[in-house]
């Protein structure tokens, strides 16, 4: 009977688990932990955080799920990682510490043959001083932090209705966050909503963010393949800027939020403020911080995470210029260097370089957008981690490694522009591969063949569908496996 627990129950740690279940007979354990009751399906957010829907629309409660599946549940955080385990217990395990009512704050040993790491990202809020909820600006990046944001943005609109002016700052709360997609649709969301209540004349909507350039996306630009020839993406999204008249400061890093202002510095090395009534910035992203320590309880965890709190895997992260950075580099199989039982799905793996090239202020402040790990792969990533735990089970070292490389996968990704079945708007685009290989691709990055972007409704009905497709699977429901990652 092998044992796997799964740290994380978002998109790669609940893919990873409902898979891993369906693959292995029940004599084998699947367990999982996370801190949070429920399930988020976190693009589905931004409406949220426009009051367009409710939290409950977006999340559900995941013990049923797992009951029925027969997926052991621990609602914890996991703090420690013992891979090689310890003097009191010589099996590999985890601590973990109870975050569900009945057991808060008591601290468990889990044991066991295999683990995933899929925690996801950590907001960082504390890297920007003001930043964040608990400071003086709204984030979306949770169901509750999207209903707090979604108040303060009707009050926005009241203020308006009432004849006053006011000014939205939606973006980058740090020059290393990444995410800009999920800033791009907030604030094309937002914009929408104060034109469907008559009030857009009196507002002024600015976009801040570390972006080089508009529609960089931390994905150092995409360029799309169209009938008239190549179309950088920056194009693509400037024209949806002047479009929807949204202003944009871009090579900025957030330096501090204060009430009312958000400081700032930009790529030439200058200083700015930017005033405004409504502020909602992301945070940048680390990793979920736990330790590891090796069977003599020596802390080994620079050796087993990237100072980023990410965890090392299969990648190259020798230290080099952009210009050597390889799509090569990427992991291809999410095993941790230090441990032959352990892999990282998701945000959690440390990814070798970012995409976009990163600079540096003559300050010596870096503005350098980190790579985004989407939905779409964390998900394949999650399935594909899965799928080599179910063939060690079964057959042990001999068992198939399933790869899932960044650099050889292709991702779809719908950006919401605004809402509503007549008049709502989204982007969609399409990428192969995600990360960029100039040696097979030329000057390109991709191939312009699958790469391409298309704005309009039909992709917001698609978004709208993606929702109810995602919850449907997430919810194990029957034949949930035959919808793709
Ligand atoms: C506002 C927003 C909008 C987005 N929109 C899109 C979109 O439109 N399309 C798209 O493709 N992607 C989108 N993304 C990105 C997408 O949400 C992520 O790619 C995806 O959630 C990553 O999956 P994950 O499993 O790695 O992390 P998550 O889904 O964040 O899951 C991490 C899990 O780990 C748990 N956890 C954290 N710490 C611990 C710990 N110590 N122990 C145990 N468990 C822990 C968390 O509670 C959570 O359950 C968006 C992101 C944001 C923030």
């Amino acid at each position: 009977m092998a044992r796997t627990v799964i740290l994380g129950a978002g998109i790669a740690g609940h893919t990873a688990a409902l898979h891993l279940r369906r693959m292995l007979p029940k004599a084998h354990d699947v367990v999982v932990v996370s801190p949070n009751s429920k399930w988020n399906w976190i693009p589905s957010n931004i409406w949220v955080g426009i009051g367009r829907m409710t939290p409950e629309q977006v999340t559900f409660p995941l013990a049923p799920i797992y009951r029925r599946k027969g997926i052991e549940f621990h609602q914890a955080l996991a703090t420690e990682l013992h891979g090689d385990g310890s003097a009191e217990l010589p099996r590999p395990h985890v601590t973990v510490r109870y975050t569900d009512p009945a057991r808060q704050g008591q601290e468990a040993r889990l044991e066991y043959d295999y683990l995933v790491n899929a925690t996801g990202p950590k907001l960082n809020f504390g890297a920007t001083p003001g930043l964040g909820p608990d400071g003086h600006s709204w984030s979306v990046c949770t169901a509750g932090h999207a209903t707090d944001a979604a108040r303060a943005f009707a009050q926005v609109v009241g203020r308006l209705e009432a004849g006053d002016h006011q000014t939205l700052l939606i973006g980058m709360g740090h020059g290393t966050c990444t995410c800009q997609g999920a800033a791009f649709e907030y604030t094309f969301n937002a914009e929408h909503e104060l034109t469907k209540a008559g009030v857009r004349d009196r507002a002024e909507v600015i976009y801040i963010t570390n972006e080089v350039q508009l529609g960089d996306f931390g994905m150092d630009s995409m360029n799309f393949g169209t009938k008239r020839g190549i179309v950088p993406s920056h194009v693509f999204a400037e024209s949806l800027f002047q479009e929807r008249g949204v202003k944009a400061i871009m090579g900025a890093h957030v330096e501090r939020v204060e009430p009312g202002v958000v400081h700032y510095e930009l790529l030439d090395g200058t200083k700015g403020q930017q005033p405004f009534d409504f502020a909602m910035l992301l945070p940048p992203f680390r990793g979920a911080d736990l330790k590891a320590f090796d069977r003599e309880g020596a802390d080994i965890t620079s050796e087993v995470f990237a100072p980023s709190g990410f965890m090392k895997v299969d990648a190259d992260y020798t230290p080099k210029p952009y210009e050597e950075w390889r799509a090569s580099d990427w992991p291809r199989t999410y095993r941790s260097l230090r441990y032959d039982n352990v892999w990282a799905a998701g945000i959690a793996f440390a990814p070798p370089h970012p995409m976009s090239r990163p600079r540096t202020t003559p300050n010596g402040t870096a503005i350098a957008p980190a790579p985004p790990r989407t939905g779409m792969p964390s998900g394949v990533i999650g399935r594909a981690v899965a799928q080599t735990i179910a063939e060690r089970v079964r057959h042990g070292a001999a068992g198939k490694v399933h790869t899932a490389s960044m650099a050889e996968m292709g991702a779809a990704c719908i950006a919401s522009a605004g809402a509503g079945w007549l008049d709502g708007k989204a982007a969609a685009m399409t990428v192969f591969p995600i990360v960029p290989d100039p040696e097979k691709y030329g000057d390109a990055g991709r191939d312009t063949k699958e790469t391409f972007g298309e704005i309009g409704l039909s992709a917001h009905w698609m978004k709208a569908m993606l929702h109810y497709l995602f919850l449907y699977k997430a919810k194990a429901r029957p034949l949930w496996f035959l919808i793709p990652e």
